[in-house]
């Protein structure tokens, strides 16, 4: 279309010393779309969500977001501004209480994000657990805390990076669920994951990413299984 997408890279290359971890890659993510990033380990997947939050030493290539190249943008900047990382391992503080732990991610000066209670309603099983140390709660109950937190941030776009590591696949399955009432209040979702299944389930595009390059994207429904996998692991 000829409006911009509200997040976009484009040729992005990131590098550590002389090695080049993304290597040309353009991609581009909508408000209230849910975009898949899959690839195996070591693809470049979380140094493309680094370099787009500004968390990288050295990258070329453009990143626009919101009509505006935030390249040189402080981390705290871009996340003021509304994109917001789920970070890969939840990073809760386990002896805070989940409230507090959510709290963290409340934002001053927010557009139209999830309230607390709104964040609670969504996750119902994490206000029972509210006043509870967060290493208290199961692995599944601290991703949704996790999910919350960054909801709080009032995000316009959000970055989950391998938000199913170590789930139980009912789990997976009740945190995947949420994310089209996410989605629906015109957020736009990355979604990095190993896992393909899931995430290309709940995508609308995809981009699978092969030694730090772009290998394959398109709509999940274009391709059959036997070529993604073909194109994730390069054989
Ligand atoms: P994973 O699923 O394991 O997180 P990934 O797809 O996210 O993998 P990256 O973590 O982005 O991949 O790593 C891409 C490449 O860059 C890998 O070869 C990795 O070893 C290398 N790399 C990542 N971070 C650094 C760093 N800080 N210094 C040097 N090399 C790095």
């Amino acid at each position: 279309s000829a409006v911009a997408p509200l997040l976009s890279v484009e040729g992005l290359s990131v590098y550590y010393d002389q090695f080049r971890a993304v290597h040309d890659v353009t991609i581009s993510v909508d408000a209230g779309e849910i975009v898949s990033i899959i690839g195996a380990n070591g693809a470049g997947k979380s140094s493309l969500l680094k370099a787009i939050i500004g968390q990288v030493d050295r990258c070329d290539g453009k990143i626009m977001f919101g009509g505006t190249k935030i390249n040189d943008k402080a981390t705290s900047a871009i996340i003021r501004d509304g994109i917001v990382l789920v970070p890969e391992g939840r990073r809760l503080f386990p002896s805070l209480t989940v409230e507090e732990n959510l709290l963290l991610g409340w934002k001053v000066g927010r557009r139209n994000g999830y309230t607390l209670d709104e964040v609670y309603e969504l996750f119902p099983l994490v206000k029972g657990k509210r006043r509870q140390q967060a290493r208290q709660l199961s692995g599944g109950q601290q991703q949704m805390v996790a999910l919350g937190r960054a909801l709080l941030a009032d995000p316009r776009i959000l970055l989950c990076d391998e938000i199913s590591l170590g789930l139980a696949p009912t789990v997976i399955s009740d945190l995947y669920a949420l994310l089209p009432a996410i989605r629906d209040r015109g957020i736009g979702i990355v979604l990095v994951e190993q896992d393909i299944s899931r995430s290309l389930a709940a995508a609308a595009r995809f981009y699978c990413l092969l030694e730090g390059r772009v290998s394959l994207s398109g709509s999940p429904g274009e391709f059959d299984r036997e070529t993604i996998t073909r194109y994730y692991f390069g054989s």
